[in-house]
């Protein structure tokens, strides 16, 4: 049966975060680092195969793998094969930093993975190595550069907007993916229990950019059922398109059609506001799974209809890379 829940959203789409280490320091996530303070057990093959197949079996279609950063776990290959090997699942997605994809991306693409959102906050090397804490600018472009080459069904980039930082990189952007088939997309900068100072401070709303795009005559897109919050934009005289995620705009919630689990096995509604619902229990025989589907039932019927962050709530998250973003 499909999940679904009692303001008629059904949830098509997992993502899932494989691990909470990282190895960058973007300044509105991890600005000191990935603190190794407990050690933590991350999710096995095996565990992430009973996940994806007891989602997969109550609806979902749709996986996308996140993190930390997923390219540091040694395993992912694997990890996109075993998801790639149920046939209810029919796009497998993956958002990274791309410090690895040059080298990766030939072999995640023949395990199976469809569609690639990769991190790139400036187009200016400077300010590029500024925002993350290191200096891999390079090196994800040519991450970039071989995804294109090998040819994923979807590749996206993902720009959180900061005031101060990267506002004036509109025009850099929209000429980089004008002969890239391409979906650049600006995320407005989110609140979470730790960065709220740098909220503060840096958060720029995407109206702006929206407004631009209206008078250069780029035409808004229809959306897909298992598509992300992404306004989506295009223009005839661009290989790329344009998507804008606006969190804190009115109604955001209404077309909310994924769920998450994060690196230890917690399922989250929402990425804020709750401490999660943990499934690890249930995921370590496949004589489990008619318990498991059960539960994700049961905790699916007690979503709340908005994540609140208008009022400033961020719950239990202290950054996105806690709970895969
Ligand atoms: N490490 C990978 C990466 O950066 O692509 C995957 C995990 S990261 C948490 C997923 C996405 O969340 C990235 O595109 C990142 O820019 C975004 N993100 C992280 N913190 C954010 C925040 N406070 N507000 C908005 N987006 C955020
Ligand atoms: Fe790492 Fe991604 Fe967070 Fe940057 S946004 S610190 S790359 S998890």
């Amino acid at each position: 049966m499909q999940l679904s829940d009692t303001f008629g959203r059904k949830f098509y789409y997992l993502r899932l975060s494989i691990t909470d280490v990282c190895n960058f320091k973007c300044e509105y996530c991890l600005p000191n680092g990935y603190q190794h303070t407990e050690k933590k057990c991350f999710l096995s093959v095996d565990e992430i195969k009973r996940t994806v197949d007891a989602f997969a079996a109550s609806g979902t279609q749709k996986v996308r793998i996140t993190g930390g950063e997923p390219g540091l776990r040694k395993d992912l290959t694997e990890i996109i094969k075993v998801i790639a090997a149920n046939p209810a699942i029919k796009k497998i997605a993956m958002t990274t930093n791309g410090y690895n994809l040059e080298k990766n991306a030939q072999q995640w693409k023949d395990a199976g993975l469809n569609q690639l959102n990769i991190s790139v906050d400036s187009l200016t090397p400077h300010l590029f190595n500024k925002i993350t804490g290191v200096n891999r600018f390079d090196d994800v472009m040519r991450g970039i550069d071989k995804a294109l080459e090998v040819g994923f069904d979807k590749i996206k980039l993902n720009s959180v907007l900061i005031k101060e930082f990267n506002d004036n990189e509109l025009h850099q952007f929209l000429d980089f993916i004008k002969q890239r088939k391409i979906e650049m997309r600006f995320i407005e900068l989110m609140e979470c229990g730790e960065t709220n100072e740098f909220f503060n401070k840096h958060h720029l709303s995407g109206d702006g950019i929206k407004q631009f795009l209206h008078n250069q005559g780029w035409v808004q897109q229809m959306r897909a059922k298992d598509d992300g919050p992404a306004q989506v934009f295009s223009h005839p005289e661009s290989q790329g398109s344009l998507g804008l995620i606006q969190p804190y705009a009115k109604d955001f919630c209404d077309t909310c059609n994924r769920l998450r689990v994060s690196s230890v096995g917690k399922m989250h509604l929402c990425l804020f506001g709750e401490d999660g619902v943990d499934i690890r229990d249930l995921i370590q025989d496949d004589s489990q799974q008619p318990e498991l589907i059960q539960r994700l039932h049961d905790a699916v019927s007690t979503k709340k209809v908005s994540h609140y962050l208008q009022e400033g709530n961020t719950g239990a998250t202290p950054h996105l890379a806690s709970i895969g973003g």
